[in-house]
């Protein structure tokens, strides 16, 4: 039994108390995309392996090592999308995008999979918000999706997040940077892991990206890719650079990123935090000029980047950072009595039809512990409808937080309640804001 009752290693489960926080910020990272044109696509779970292996590359960690790959009934090699960039570029190509209006710019907030060692900030199962600009070569392109980022972290108020940005050149300059890296890493070869002796042959850039100390520290010698890359690369980052500049975003040039993924040319960046141990990469992405290509399209250059919401969640908890308080219910109906409970369903019905938050009891508790349900669920408001009420026609509309009862008709309640709440939501303005209300009739405005 033991087995079913816990997660597999490496996922999590978002609670209910906890779920808005994550709402919150996942919303709030959809409308500022939307507002950069950012629209919402949604793609499979699951794709053919090829997608991958060809997409992110075959000699990256990623492929290599961690993804959730089976053969389905049919025969066929699936893969779990340890990431969103492939598919999105999968759909914009299946679909034709590319005969619409570009760039074509698209947001996702998805689920992902990778085989890795689960540890703080590295799951098994993860969630990204991303987002994909597709179709343009423009350095401006570059720095208005730096420019997303970090409207993004300051409008969430994260704080002491570094961005870090490179060039990694063009498949030209790769070249010979490639030959360059080889030579050096050749001379270290007896100090390398077991891993990098491999990249070593294939690619020898992903030893940049090796998390071992001893790696990390031959890496940090070694030659710099940005003394390889060729006049138009060059040019195309100082363009990224001096929009960054005039948009008043600050950066650092940090020569060793080279992020995991094969697809990158030209710009790369990441936003670093130092507050979250070494998982401190809360979002990462560049130029992917030749992806499109890579799967068997035309010529697409596009760019993008991931933010690890569980990352990101780690660090505002790290940083207490503010979020709003949770939408408190409006109203709780106690009720005592058939007749009673009849009318409080009813009235739930129609309150709800309004738009107010309402909740009656569905236990068949007694009025004392409906009362003491309502408190736990934070109400701002009760009545209590018993079979007095029902008679007099009237109730008494509790405030919770010890203001004042207001007695009500229970014949238009609906009406008097939604007044009482705008009444009430003006009133704590005004509180707030220092505003004299006395004389001033608020009913009569609506
Ligand atoms: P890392 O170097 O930490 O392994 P990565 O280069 O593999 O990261 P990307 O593939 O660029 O990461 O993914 C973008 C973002 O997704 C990361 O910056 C991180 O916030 C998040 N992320 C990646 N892998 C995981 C994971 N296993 N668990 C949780 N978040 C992850
Ligand atoms: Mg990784």
């Amino acid at each position: 039994m033991a087995l079913v009752t816990k997660a597999i290693k490496g996922t999590q489960d978002l609670l209910p108390a906890d779920s808005y926080k994550t709402r919150y910020v996942e919303q709030t990272m959809l409308d500022i995309a939307s507002k950069f044109g950012y629209k919402e696509i949604r793609t499979p779970v699951f794709e053919h392996t090829e997608l991958f292996s060809r997409g992110v590359g075959d000699t990256t960690d990623v492929v290599q090592k961690e993804m959730y790959t089976f053969d389905d009934k049919g025969g066929r090699s699936i893969t779990l999308r340890p990431e969103g960039t492939a598919g999105a570029m999968r759909a914009f190509l299946e679909h034709g995008l590319f005969n619409e209006p570009l760039p074509q710019k698209v947001s996702y907030l998805t689920s992902c999979y990778r085989y890795e060692k689960p540890q703080a900030g590295r799951l098994r199962e993860f969630h990204q918000f991303g987002v994909e600009c597709l179709g343009t070569a423009a350095p401006a392109a570059d720095a208005e999706l730096i420019a997303l980022g970090h409207n993004i972290f300051s409008h969430l108020g994260i704080e002491d997040l570094q961005l870090e940005i490179n060039s990694i050149g063009c498949p030209e300059c790769r070249k010979k940077y490639h030959e360059a890296l080889h030579t050096y890493f050749e001379s270290k070869k007896d100090e390398l892991c077991e891993t990098c002796l491999d990249r070593l042959g294939r690619n020898p850039m992903r030893i940049l990206d090796c998390k071992s100390p001893v790696c990390s520290g031959i890496a940090k010698d070694a030659p710099k890719v940005l003394d390889y890359i060729c006049e138009d690369c060059a040019a195309h980052f100082e363009t990224v650079k001096s929009h960054l500049d005039a948009m008043n975003i600050p950066y650092v040039v940090n020569p060793t990123i080279v992020r995991g993924l094969d697809y990158y040319t030209r710009t790369v960046f990441e936003f670093v935090s130092t507050q979250i141990g070494a998982q401190g990469t809360v979002c990462g992405g560049g130029r992917y000029d030749g992806l499109a290509e890579q799967l068997g399209g035309n010529s697409t250059p596009s760019l993008g980047f991931a933010l690890g919401i569980e990352r990101l969640m780690l660090l505002m908890q790290a940083q207490n950072t503010a979020l709003p308080e949770e939408q408190r219910p409006d109203l709780y109906i106690a009720s005592m009595g058939d007749a009673a409970n009849v009318v409080a369903a009813k009235l739930a019905a129609s309150l709800r039809e309004e738009g107010i938050s309402v909740q009656y009891d569905v236990a068949g508790r007694s009025v004392k512990a409906q009362m003491k349900y309502a408190n736990k669920l934070n109400v701002r408001n009760t009545v209590v409808i018993g079979d007095s009420e029902i008679e007099s026609g009237k109730v008494t509309v509790k405030d919770m937080d010890g203001g004042e009862s207001v007695e009500m008709e229970l014949d238009g309640f609906e009406d008097s309640y939604q007044n009482y709440l705008i009444q009430s939501a003006v009133a704590e303005i005004a509180g707030v804001e220092g505003i004299d209300m006395s004389g001033i009739n608020i009913a009569g405005l609506f």
